[in-house]
Protein backbone atom coordinates (compact mmCIF):
# COMPACT_ATOMS: atom_id res chain seq x y z
CA UNK A 1 0.00 0.00 0.00
CA UNK A 2 3.07 2.31 0.92
CA UNK A 3 4.66 1.29 -2.76
CA UNK A 4 1.01 2.74 -4.30
CA UNK A 5 1.40 6.01 -2.90
CA UNK A 6 4.99 6.41 -4.66
CA UNK A 7 4.11 8.83 -7.71
CA UNK A 8 6.82 6.93 -9.60
CA UNK A 9 5.27 3.55 -8.47
CA UNK A 10 1.88 4.65 -9.55
CA UNK A 11 2.91 5.71 -13.42
CA UNK A 12 4.38 2.76 -13.53
CA UNK A 13 1.74 0.91 -12.86
CA UNK A 14 -0.56 2.54 -14.80
CA UNK A 15 2.10 2.34 -17.84
CA UNK A 16 2.25 -1.30 -17.29
CA UNK A 17 -1.66 -1.99 -17.27
CA UNK A 18 -2.22 0.47 -20.86
CA UNK A 19 0.87 -1.50 -22.24
CA UNK A 20 -1.23 -4.93 -21.04
CA UNK A 21 -4.51 -4.33 -22.20
CA UNK A 22 -3.12 -3.25 -25.98
CA UNK A 23 -0.89 -5.90 -26.19
CA UNK A 24 -3.87 -7.93 -25.70
CA UNK A 25 -6.37 -6.43 -28.01
CA UNK A 26 -3.54 -6.13 -30.85
CA UNK A 27 -3.15 -9.78 -30.54
CA UNK A 28 -6.91 -10.26 -30.12
CA UNK A 29 -7.72 -8.44 -33.75
CA UNK A 30 -4.64 -8.05 -35.81
CA UNK A 31 -5.63 -4.35 -36.30
CA UNK A 32 -5.60 -0.96 -34.47
CA UNK A 33 -6.70 -1.80 -30.93
CA UNK A 34 -9.44 0.84 -31.89
CA UNK A 35 -11.18 -1.95 -34.45
CA UNK A 36 -11.42 -4.49 -31.50
CA UNK A 37 -14.37 -1.96 -30.02
CA UNK A 38 -15.61 -1.07 -32.89
CA UNK A 39 -15.99 -4.50 -34.21
CA UNK A 40 -17.49 -5.17 -30.40
CA UNK A 41 -19.90 -2.47 -30.40
CA UNK A 42 -21.45 -3.09 -33.91
CA UNK A 43 -22.10 -6.83 -32.77
CA UNK A 44 -24.10 -5.10 -29.87
CA UNK A 45 -25.96 -2.18 -31.93
CA UNK A 46 -27.34 -2.45 -35.33
CA UNK A 47 -24.31 -0.92 -37.08
CA UNK A 48 -23.96 -1.94 -40.52
CA UNK A 49 -20.39 -3.26 -39.73
CA UNK A 50 -22.15 -5.88 -37.89
CA UNK A 51 -24.35 -6.86 -41.66
CA UNK A 52 -21.04 -6.81 -43.52
CA UNK A 53 -21.25 -9.74 -45.71
CA UNK A 54 -17.89 -10.04 -47.35
CA UNK A 55 -14.08 -8.47 -46.28
CA UNK A 56 -13.84 -5.95 -49.51
CA UNK A 57 -15.12 -2.52 -49.05
CA UNK A 58 -17.80 -2.96 -50.88
CA UNK A 59 -19.84 -6.34 -51.01
CA UNK A 60 -22.06 -6.87 -53.71
CA UNK A 61 -24.43 -9.17 -51.53
CA UNK A 62 -24.71 -6.09 -48.55
CA UNK A 63 -28.27 -5.44 -47.54
CA UNK A 64 -29.31 -2.47 -49.07
CA UNK A 65 -32.95 -0.48 -48.22
CA UNK A 66 -33.82 -0.35 -51.97
CA UNK A 67 -35.09 -4.01 -52.61
CA UNK A 68 -34.39 -3.95 -56.37
CA UNK A 69 -31.56 -5.91 -55.89
CA UNK A 70 -32.78 -8.53 -53.55
CA UNK A 71 -35.66 -9.06 -55.35
CA UNK A 72 -33.59 -10.34 -58.39
CA UNK A 73 -30.52 -11.98 -56.39
CA UNK A 74 -30.77 -15.61 -55.23
CA UNK A 75 -27.06 -16.20 -53.63
CA UNK A 76 -27.42 -20.02 -53.05
CA UNK A 77 -27.75 -20.15 -56.79
CA UNK A 78 -24.75 -22.39 -58.02
CA UNK A 79 -23.39 -20.82 -61.56
CA UNK A 80 -21.24 -23.39 -62.35
CA UNK A 81 -21.98 -27.22 -62.63
CA UNK A 82 -21.12 -29.98 -60.41
CA UNK A 83 -21.80 -33.68 -60.33
CA UNK A 84 -24.35 -32.59 -57.59
CA UNK A 85 -26.22 -30.15 -59.21
CA UNK A 86 -26.48 -31.39 -63.15
CA UNK A 87 -29.51 -32.92 -63.02
CA UNK A 88 -32.28 -30.50 -64.27
CA UNK A 89 -35.54 -30.10 -63.58
CA UNK A 90 -38.07 -31.05 -66.49
CA UNK A 91 -38.79 -27.29 -66.80
CA UNK A 92 -34.92 -26.16 -67.08
CA UNK A 93 -34.45 -28.82 -69.49
CA UNK A 94 -37.25 -28.41 -71.24
CA UNK A 95 -36.65 -24.23 -71.55
CA UNK A 96 -32.81 -25.18 -72.19
CA UNK A 97 -33.21 -27.24 -75.10
CA UNK A 98 -35.66 -24.55 -76.72
CA UNK A 99 -32.74 -21.94 -76.64
CA UNK A 100 -31.27 -23.58 -79.24
CA UNK A 101 -33.82 -26.13 -80.82
CA UNK A 102 -31.63 -28.82 -81.06
CA UNK A 103 -33.39 -31.41 -83.29
CA UNK A 104 -32.06 -34.63 -82.29
CA UNK A 105 -30.24 -34.31 -78.37
CA UNK A 106 -27.96 -37.55 -76.87
CA UNK A 107 -29.30 -38.75 -73.63
CA UNK A 108 -28.40 -35.71 -71.06
CA UNK A 109 -27.41 -37.77 -68.33
CA UNK A 110 -25.01 -40.09 -70.52
CA UNK A 111 -23.55 -37.11 -71.75
CA UNK A 112 -22.94 -35.27 -68.14
CA UNK A 113 -21.50 -38.36 -66.56
CA UNK A 114 -18.77 -38.94 -69.52
CA UNK A 115 -18.15 -35.36 -69.13
CA UNK A 116 -17.29 -35.30 -65.50
CA UNK A 117 -14.83 -38.37 -66.20
CA UNK A 118 -12.69 -36.04 -68.24
CA UNK A 119 -13.18 -32.41 -66.02
CA UNK A 120 -13.40 -32.11 -62.29
CA UNK A 121 -17.10 -32.13 -61.07
CA UNK A 122 -16.92 -30.17 -57.26
CA UNK A 123 -18.53 -27.76 -56.55
CA UNK A 124 -16.58 -24.09 -56.70
CA UNK A 125 -16.52 -20.76 -55.66
CA UNK A 126 -19.16 -21.13 -53.24
CA UNK A 127 -17.73 -19.74 -50.53
CA UNK A 128 -18.59 -16.14 -49.66
CA UNK A 129 -18.59 -14.35 -46.00
CA UNK A 130 -17.13 -12.11 -43.90
CA UNK A 131 -13.61 -13.21 -44.46
CA UNK A 132 -14.01 -13.16 -48.14
CA UNK A 133 -12.80 -10.20 -50.32
CA UNK A 134 -12.76 -11.24 -54.09
CA UNK A 135 -12.44 -8.68 -56.32
CA UNK A 136 -13.17 -9.30 -60.09
CA UNK A 137 -12.88 -7.66 -63.49
CA UNK A 138 -15.47 -8.57 -66.69
CA UNK A 139 -14.02 -7.66 -69.66
CA UNK A 140 -16.73 -7.48 -72.28
CA UNK A 141 -15.52 -6.66 -75.59
CA UNK A 142 -16.80 -3.59 -76.73
CA UNK A 143 -14.54 -1.35 -78.94
CA UNK A 144 -14.64 1.24 -75.83
CA UNK A 145 -11.80 -0.25 -74.46
CA UNK A 146 -9.69 1.13 -77.48
CA UNK A 147 -7.38 4.04 -76.28
CA UNK A 148 -8.81 3.40 -72.86
CA UNK A 149 -5.15 2.34 -70.69
CA UNK A 150 -7.40 0.28 -68.20
CA UNK A 151 -5.20 -2.89 -68.83
CA UNK A 152 -3.08 -2.28 -65.16
CA UNK A 153 -6.80 -1.64 -63.75
CA UNK A 154 -8.27 -4.84 -65.16
CA UNK A 155 -4.73 -6.90 -64.38
CA UNK A 156 -5.19 -5.96 -60.28
CA UNK A 157 -8.17 -7.59 -59.37
CA UNK A 158 -8.32 -11.29 -58.49
CA UNK A 159 -10.25 -12.82 -61.07
CA UNK A 160 -10.17 -11.36 -64.77
CA UNK A 161 -12.94 -12.60 -66.78
CA UNK A 162 -12.70 -12.46 -70.40
CA UNK A 163 -15.25 -14.23 -73.19
CA UNK A 164 -15.27 -15.32 -76.78
CA UNK A 165 -12.97 -13.87 -79.12
CA UNK A 166 -11.16 -11.74 -76.96
CA UNK A 167 -7.54 -10.97 -77.17
CA UNK A 168 -4.96 -9.65 -74.77
CA UNK A 169 -1.76 -9.93 -76.96
CA UNK A 170 -1.21 -6.32 -78.26
CA UNK A 171 -4.19 -4.73 -76.75
CA UNK A 172 -2.37 -4.93 -73.11
CA UNK A 173 -2.18 -1.34 -72.18
CA UNK A 174 -6.10 -0.63 -73.03
CA UNK A 175 -7.47 -4.43 -71.86
CA UNK A 176 -4.89 -6.32 -69.61
CA UNK A 177 -2.54 -9.50 -69.85
CA UNK A 178 -3.96 -11.55 -67.45
CA UNK A 179 -6.85 -13.69 -67.96
CA UNK A 180 -8.40 -16.04 -65.32
CA UNK A 181 -11.31 -17.06 -66.57
CA UNK A 182 -12.15 -17.29 -70.29
CA UNK A 183 -15.73 -17.81 -70.96
CA UNK A 184 -17.14 -19.38 -74.42
CA UNK A 185 -19.31 -21.56 -76.14
CA UNK A 186 -18.22 -24.12 -78.83
CA UNK A 187 -18.79 -21.63 -82.14
CA UNK A 188 -16.73 -19.03 -80.37
CA UNK A 189 -13.86 -20.73 -78.63
CA UNK A 190 -10.05 -20.47 -78.49
CA UNK A 191 -7.22 -21.87 -77.60
CA UNK A 192 -6.60 -20.65 -73.47
CA UNK A 193 -3.28 -20.66 -71.88
CA UNK A 194 -2.33 -23.40 -69.20
CA UNK A 195 -3.42 -21.56 -66.09
CA UNK A 196 -6.78 -20.21 -67.39
CA UNK A 197 -10.45 -21.51 -66.38
CA UNK A 198 -12.69 -22.20 -69.33
CA UNK A 199 -15.89 -21.63 -69.09
CA UNK A 200 -18.22 -22.97 -70.84
CA UNK A 201 -22.08 -21.87 -71.43
CA UNK A 202 -23.65 -25.31 -73.41
CA UNK A 203 -27.14 -24.12 -75.37
CA UNK A 204 -27.06 -27.52 -76.41
CA UNK A 205 -26.53 -31.56 -75.10
CA UNK A 206 -24.05 -30.97 -77.95
CA UNK A 207 -22.31 -28.44 -76.42
CA UNK A 208 -21.49 -30.69 -73.82
CA UNK A 209 -20.49 -33.38 -75.99
CA UNK A 210 -18.14 -30.86 -78.10
CA UNK A 211 -16.07 -29.88 -75.06
CA UNK A 212 -15.07 -33.79 -74.04
CA UNK A 213 -14.64 -34.30 -77.59
CA UNK A 214 -11.77 -31.21 -77.89
CA UNK A 215 -10.35 -32.50 -75.07
CA UNK A 216 -10.39 -35.73 -75.98
CA UNK A 217 -10.48 -37.52 -79.51
CA UNK A 218 -11.39 -34.73 -81.77
CA UNK A 219 -14.28 -35.95 -83.87
CA UNK A 220 -16.88 -33.50 -83.47
CA UNK A 221 -16.01 -30.74 -86.12
CA UNK A 222 -19.46 -28.77 -86.71
CA UNK A 223 -22.55 -27.72 -84.74
CA UNK A 224 -24.42 -25.85 -86.62
CA UNK A 225 -21.20 -24.26 -87.42
CA UNK A 226 -17.76 -25.24 -88.20
CA UNK A 227 -15.87 -26.08 -84.62
CA UNK A 228 -12.86 -26.06 -83.68
CA UNK A 229 -12.24 -29.93 -83.03
CA UNK A 230 -9.61 -30.09 -80.56
CA UNK A 231 -8.81 -27.11 -77.97
CA UNK A 232 -5.62 -25.99 -76.16
CA UNK A 233 -7.45 -25.68 -72.36
CA UNK A 234 -6.24 -27.40 -69.29
CA UNK A 235 -8.99 -30.07 -68.71
CA UNK A 236 -8.46 -29.87 -65.05
CA UNK A 237 -9.56 -25.64 -65.06
CA UNK A 238 -12.56 -26.20 -67.17
CA UNK A 239 -15.82 -25.13 -65.91
CA UNK A 240 -19.40 -25.52 -67.02
CA UNK A 241 -21.89 -23.02 -66.79
CA UNK A 242 -25.22 -24.34 -64.96
CA UNK A 243 -28.19 -24.35 -67.46
CA UNK A 244 -30.39 -24.12 -64.35
CA UNK A 245 -28.39 -20.79 -63.41
CA UNK A 246 -28.87 -19.67 -66.77
CA UNK A 247 -32.52 -20.21 -66.75
CA UNK A 248 -32.77 -18.71 -63.30
CA UNK A 249 -30.34 -15.21 -65.03
CA UNK A 250 -33.40 -15.32 -68.14
CA UNK A 251 -36.34 -15.20 -65.89
CA UNK A 252 -34.68 -13.67 -62.69
CA UNK A 253 -32.60 -10.85 -64.31
CA UNK A 254 -33.81 -10.42 -68.05
CA UNK A 255 -37.55 -10.97 -66.94
CA UNK A 256 -37.90 -13.13 -70.49
CA UNK A 257 -36.44 -9.91 -72.53
CA UNK A 258 -34.41 -11.50 -75.75
CA UNK A 259 -34.42 -15.23 -76.63
CA UNK A 260 -31.26 -16.03 -74.35
CA UNK A 261 -28.83 -13.64 -72.60
CA UNK A 262 -25.27 -12.63 -74.29
CA UNK A 263 -22.48 -14.17 -73.22
CA UNK A 264 -21.68 -10.67 -71.73
CA UNK A 265 -24.69 -10.64 -69.50
CA UNK A 266 -24.06 -14.22 -68.30
CA UNK A 267 -20.08 -13.31 -67.60
CA UNK A 268 -21.13 -10.55 -65.75
CA UNK A 269 -23.80 -12.60 -63.97
CA UNK A 270 -21.39 -15.23 -62.79
CA UNK A 271 -19.28 -12.26 -61.51
CA UNK A 272 -22.09 -11.02 -59.25
CA UNK A 273 -23.06 -14.66 -57.44
CA UNK A 274 -19.29 -15.24 -57.22
CA UNK A 275 -17.09 -12.07 -56.61
CA UNK A 276 -17.58 -9.66 -53.82
CA UNK A 277 -16.26 -6.26 -55.80
CA UNK A 278 -16.80 -6.51 -59.47
CA UNK A 279 -15.26 -4.24 -61.97
CA UNK A 280 -16.62 -3.99 -65.84
CA UNK A 281 -15.00 -2.63 -68.55
CA UNK A 282 -15.96 -3.17 -72.58
CA UNK A 283 -19.62 -3.26 -72.45
CA UNK A 284 -21.31 -0.95 -74.81
CA UNK A 285 -22.58 -0.38 -78.30
CA UNK A 286 -21.42 2.16 -80.27
CA UNK A 287 -23.05 5.72 -81.40
CA UNK A 288 -25.28 3.96 -83.68
CA UNK A 289 -26.44 1.43 -81.68
CA UNK A 290 -24.23 -1.30 -82.70
CA UNK A 291 -22.27 -3.96 -80.80
CA UNK A 292 -18.51 -3.36 -82.42
CA UNK A 293 -14.98 -4.99 -81.16
CA UNK A 294 -12.06 -3.28 -79.35
CA UNK A 295 -9.59 -5.68 -82.10
CA UNK A 296 -11.44 -4.95 -85.26
CA UNK A 297 -11.33 -1.89 -87.64
CA UNK A 298 -14.50 -0.24 -87.02
CA UNK A 299 -14.28 2.06 -89.27
CA UNK A 300 -14.24 -0.88 -92.21
CA UNK A 301 -17.58 -1.65 -90.92
CA UNK A 302 -16.37 -5.39 -90.39
CA UNK A 303 -17.88 -5.41 -87.01
CA UNK A 304 -21.08 -3.37 -87.30
CA UNK A 305 -24.13 -5.58 -86.66
CA UNK A 306 -26.98 -5.92 -84.52
CA UNK A 307 -27.35 -8.16 -81.04
CA UNK A 308 -29.62 -10.53 -82.99
CA UNK A 309 -31.39 -12.89 -80.36
CA UNK A 310 -30.01 -10.75 -77.66
CA UNK A 311 -31.88 -7.90 -76.22
CA UNK A 312 -28.86 -5.79 -76.09
CA UNK A 313 -30.65 -2.35 -74.30
CA UNK A 314 -32.57 -4.22 -71.85
CA UNK A 315 -28.90 -5.94 -70.57
CA UNK A 316 -27.16 -2.98 -70.73
CA UNK A 317 -29.86 -1.15 -68.75
CA UNK A 318 -29.54 -3.99 -65.88
CA UNK A 319 -26.02 -3.29 -65.98
CA UNK A 320 -26.61 0.25 -65.72
CA UNK A 321 -28.65 -0.08 -63.23
CA UNK A 322 -26.16 -2.26 -60.87
CA UNK A 323 -23.74 0.38 -61.15
CA UNK A 324 -26.11 2.83 -60.51
CA UNK A 325 -27.08 0.89 -57.15
CA UNK A 326 -23.39 0.54 -56.52
CA UNK A 327 -23.47 -3.33 -56.88
CA UNK A 328 -20.96 -3.05 -59.64
CA UNK A 329 -17.87 0.17 -60.90
CA UNK A 330 -18.89 0.65 -64.81
CA UNK A 331 -15.83 2.08 -66.78
CA UNK A 332 -17.11 2.95 -69.55
CA UNK A 333 -13.89 3.49 -71.97
CA UNK A 334 -13.55 6.32 -74.68
O1 LIG B 1 -19.38 -9.74 -79.52
P1 LIG B 1 -19.20 -10.68 -78.38
O2 LIG B 1 -20.46 -11.47 -78.13
O3 LIG B 1 -18.01 -11.55 -78.46
O4 LIG B 1 -18.99 -9.75 -77.10
C1 LIG B 1 -18.97 -10.28 -75.79
C2 LIG B 1 -19.89 -9.48 -74.90
O5 LIG B 1 -19.40 -8.16 -74.74
C3 LIG B 1 -21.28 -9.31 -75.46
O6 LIG B 1 -22.07 -10.43 -75.12
C4 LIG B 1 -21.76 -8.05 -74.83
O7 LIG B 1 -22.33 -8.30 -73.56
C5 LIG B 1 -20.48 -7.25 -74.65
N1 LIG B 1 -20.35 -6.25 -75.72
C6 LIG B 1 -20.92 -5.00 -75.53
N2 LIG B 1 -20.77 -4.02 -76.49
C7 LIG B 1 -20.07 -4.27 -77.59
C8 LIG B 1 -19.50 -5.53 -77.83
C9 LIG B 1 -19.66 -6.51 -76.86
O8 LIG B 1 -21.57 -4.76 -74.52
N3 LIG B 1 -19.91 -3.28 -78.46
Amino acid sequence: MMALKHPKFRVFTVLFCVISITTFLFSYNYRAPSSYFYKLASRLSDNPVSKATCACSRCISAEDEDPWFSERFNQSMSPLMSKKNSMLSADTYKWWQWIQSEKHPANYSDVVRRLFQVIPGEERYMDSGPNRCRTCSVVGNSGNLKGSNYGALIDASDFIIRMNKAPTSGYEKDVGRRTTHHVMYPESAKNLQNTTNLVLIPFKTLDLQWIISALTTGTIKHTYLPVMAKIKANKNKVLIYSPTFFKYIFESWLEGHGRYPSTGFLALMLAIHICDEVNVYGFGADKAGNWHHYWENNLLGGAFRHTGVHDGDYEYNITLLLASKKKIKMFKGR
